[in-house]
């Protein structure tokens, strides 16, 4: 069963990119919405291939660390010339971590570019709306305050409950703190999205309530610290996804120099399931 979105896979590197490799970027698509979930170095590059970034309707940031985000940079001099061309239609919606929102828009935007993007900044718990896309934001552990995400597509205006409600206009949507909980049992997110984040709970409750895991795969091994680990290893993600239910375990945010199949091998072993590496240019129906 298809809930009509498709993550296709910019780039599943970290912290830097590798030879022909780019790092972490993710287009998700409806058939209403295109969003560009992080931009990584490499990844601009690659999100041309499946559609012009004047056709973004938003891209997301998880956390301001430059592996996730520094393409925004010459992301700048495309909508510049998207804009004098006259093919811009407007702003493009930039959803950021509220927490050092200012001093990134000031500092990687900068004054000039301003006008470019209209930032949305997210907290925990926080909803967003972009077309029929709904992210709902989940704070993770990291070296850096870092949002793991889960994703829904919105039902169609006119059907049940108070969905019609909820125009374009209205896309952020701060909902109040707790995040109110997916319930395994009925409404699964479509896609979960770890960001980047060491073992923690809002990690595990992301795994349960997801019917796609995309994870983060920073480490090939335990580190010594488990307890203060800033980034996941296959066995842990293994283990964490083995029981929830999940219809599918994504790695990514390889380091370059990882055996990529062996991790991947090591997480189906410990999750007792087949297990799907990113790679560049796939795209999953999820
Ligand atoms: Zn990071």
């Amino acid at each position: 069963m298809s809930d009509g979105i498709s993550l296709t896979i910019l780039g599943n590197q970290g912290p830097y990119p590798g030879r022909d490799g780019a790092c972490s970027g993710y287009l998700v698509r409806s058939g209403r919405g295109a969003v560009c979930v992080e931009l990584g170095p490499g990844s601009l590059a690659h999100l041309q291939r499946h559609t012009a970034v004047t056709r973004l309707d938003a891209l997301i940031i998880s956390h301001y660390h430059a592996d996730h985000l520094s393409d925004i940079l010459t992301l700048r001099y495309a909508l510049r010339m998207a804009q004098q061309r006259g093919t811009l239609a407007g702003a493009l919606r930039l959803v950021l971590p509220a927490a050092g929102m200012d001093e990134f828009l000031a500092s990687y935007i900068g004054a000039a570019y301003r006008e470019l993007f209209d930032a949305v900044p997210v907290e925990d718990g926080s909803v967003v709306n972009i077309e029929d896309l709904v992210f709902t934001f989940h704070r993770m552990k990291h070296g850096v305050e870092s949002f793991g995400m889960a994703l829904q597509r919105r039902a169609e205006s006119g059907s049940a409950g108070d969905s019609a409600s909820i125009g374009v206009a209205d896309r952020r949507v701060l909902a109040p703190k707790p995040a109110p909980a997916l319930s395994p049992a009925t409404s699964r997110a479509t896609l979960g999205y770890t960001s980047d984040t060491g073992p923690c709970e809002a990690l595990e409750a992301l795994a349960a309530t997801s019917r796609v895991l995309l994870a983060e795969c920073g480490f090939s091994e335990a580190p010594v610290d488990v307890g203060g680990a800033g980034h996941l290893w296959p066995d842990y993600i293994g283990s964490l996804a083995r029981g929830t239910g999940l219809n599918r375990l994504i790695l990514t945010h390889f380091a370059p120099d990882a055996d990529q199949p062996a991790l991947v091998r090591a997480a189906s072993e410990a999750h007792g399931a087949m297990v799907w590496g990113a790679a560049i240019g796939e795209t999953y129906e999820l």
